[in-house]
């Protein structure tokens, strides 16, 4: 997985990630600002919070658990 991080402002970028929805498998687009970190899908509309690690360039770990939906 090789995500292109898409600069928006200062302190937030958008990254899309494939193949990371937790519910059809699709394409979530991850906003990241400084409140956190919003999911959405363009397949099925999931909207997440999910917790965003990563652990070396290039390479991220998602984490839905634990977290209430918006
Ligand atoms: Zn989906």
């Amino acid at each position: 997985m090789n995500p292109e991080l898409r600069v928006i402002s200062e302190g937030t970028a958008e990254l899309e990630l494939p193949h990371s929805c937790p519910t059809c498998g699709g394409a979530l687009e991850l906003r990241i600002s400084p409140d956190g970190v919003r999911s959405f899908c363009g397949v099925c509309h999931f909207i997440g919070r999910p917790r965003l690690q990563q652990f070396e360039e290039g390479t991220f770990f998602l984490d839905f658990r634990e977290l209430p939906l918006a």
